[in-house]
């Protein structure tokens, strides 16, 4: 990743600085926003199959309770550091409050490469990590759910593990599960589902044709695929993909079921492997960079950044992953007038069905699919309504209007308990 000195953690800083300003609040109305409330750094040491052990470092930090339990990912990647998993953590407070759900914001990760560990050595290394960070969750304090590198089945093992330690089921604990253990219908899609949405109301505000118009995807995962594959069943025209090996082009549009089936059809395949008449190679920046009406980072943090922020040239960045543009690039983009629309709304959609699946957990009932989605939908086009008025009666970026809401929100909240004792 470009730029050595990136700090994820300073990004949400400079954001939310700039926004209690906005506001008229004072230094002492955010100060304790800046330092989470809990970090907890945690060893995991697992026998490996070739009988050696190995440690691995996690984390669990709970950026804030103060609107409901802490709610937020598990990142499995080589890359997880205490900073990331702080902004990470962080950008969860927000994305909950934005989209108005009562959950304060948390996030954990384990600097690991599932893509080279066995399925057993990736089920040893989420029972540990679960293990030593179960004094800090439970379905009343903190909620885990799948994040880059973790999915259903690392789920499933963390509830299982709770569960044991707990002597009981405690279906709650987590959100993004197996389906057969209390996971919601339509959580998998949740975030692709979500960004698909905003997708579409940001094109409709700016008088843009929907179906037919050029997006580009960074990243296959849980993500970038669903996303991918929404928008193309909807008609648009998905023209570049890219993975962790690299990107796809083709400007007559990709063909997205036959890429979803390859990817699918085994953990390990990389579009690198990936052949379809008429398409190009690409590399992940040439991806960012390309002409594209839309492009929707789904990867990582710090994609757009100082040293491409010039190429850069989409007329719409929809962000599906979190953090992908760095603060210095921010102010550049509304020079050339591309439009972002933030994180922290886009891609809610995948923590919004987390509450739905968590709701449905502790009533013991189920939801359709149907239901699922339209009660998605009944938040994710109100909060971008929400999002955009407040920005053009400010007359500032979609992603200080989300931040105008979502900070307010939590100082109210904060106001409102007061500070203990
Ligand atoms: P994932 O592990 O399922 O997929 C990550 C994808 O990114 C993979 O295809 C990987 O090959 C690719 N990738 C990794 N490094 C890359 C690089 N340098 N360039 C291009 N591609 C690269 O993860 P995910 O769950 O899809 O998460 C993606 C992003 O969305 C993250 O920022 C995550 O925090 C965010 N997010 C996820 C959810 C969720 O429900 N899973 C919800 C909200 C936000």
């Amino acid at each position: 990743m470009a730029g050595q000195t990136y700090n994820p953690y300073d990004n949400v800083l400079k954001v939310m600085d700039d926004a209690a300003a906005l506001l008229g609040y004072s230094s002492s109305d955010i100060e304790a926003l800046k330092y989470p409330e809990r970090e907890l750094k945690v060893a995991i040491p697992v026998v490996m199959d070739d009988g050696t052990t190995r440690v691995f470092e996690g984390y669990r930090i709970q950026h804030s309770t103060s609107r409901g339990p802490a709610k937020g990912g598990v990142r499995f990647h080589p890359a997880v550091n205490l900073d990331e998993v702080k902004a990470l953590a962080a950008w969860m407070t927000f994305k909950c409050a934005v989209v108005n759900i009562p959950y304060g914001g948390g996030k954990g990760g384990v600097v690991c490469n599932p893509t080279e560990l066995s399925e057993r050595e990736l089920r040893a290394i989420t029972r540990r990590f679960t293990a030593a960070i179960a004094p800090l969750i439970g379905p009343d304090q903190d909620i885990p759910a799948p994040d880059v590198g973790s999915n259903a089945a690392v789920m499933g093992w963390m509830m299982d593990t709770y569960s044991m330690l707990k002597g009981h089921c405690v279906h709650g604990v987590v959100t993004g599960k197996p389906i057969e253990l209390g996971g919601a219908l339509g959580r998998n899609e949740a975030t692709g589902r979500g960004v698909m949405f905003t997708t579409k109301n940001i094109m409709k505000k700016l008088g843009m044709e929907f179906k037919g118009t050029d997006v580009a995807v960074q990243g296959m995962g849980n993500v970038g695929s669903i996303t991918a594959k929404l928008l193309d069943e909807e008609g648009m025209k998905v023209v570049a993909v890219s993975d962790v090996s690299g990107g796809i082009y083709k400007k007559e549009g990709l063909n997205i079921p036959a890429i979803l089936k390859f990817l699918g059809a085994d953990r390990k395949n990389l579009l690198k492997d990936y052949e379809e008449e008429g398409m190009t190679r690409i590399s992940n920046s040439e991806l960012l960079e390309l002409d594209v009406t839309v492009l929707i980072p789904a990867a990582l943090e710090n994609q757009i950044n100082a040293s491409n922020v010039d190429r850069i040239r989409a007329k719409v960045i929809v962000e599906a992953a979190n953090g992908p543009t760095a603060a210095e690039a921010d102010p550049i983009l509304k020079e050339k007038n591309i439009v972002v629309v933030p994180d922290i709304l886009a891609n809610a959609g995948g923590v919004v069905v987390s509450y739905f699946e968590w709701v449905q957990n502790i009533q013991s009932v189920s939801w359709t699919e149907a239901e699922v989605n339209e009660k998605l939908k009944n938040i994710m086009d109100p909060s971008f309504e929400a999002v955009w008025n407040i920005a053009q009666e400010k007359n500032t970026t979609l992603r200080m209007g989300a931040y105008l809401i979502a900070v307010e929100r939590v100082v109210k909240a904060k106001k409102a308990r007061a500070i203990w004792p």
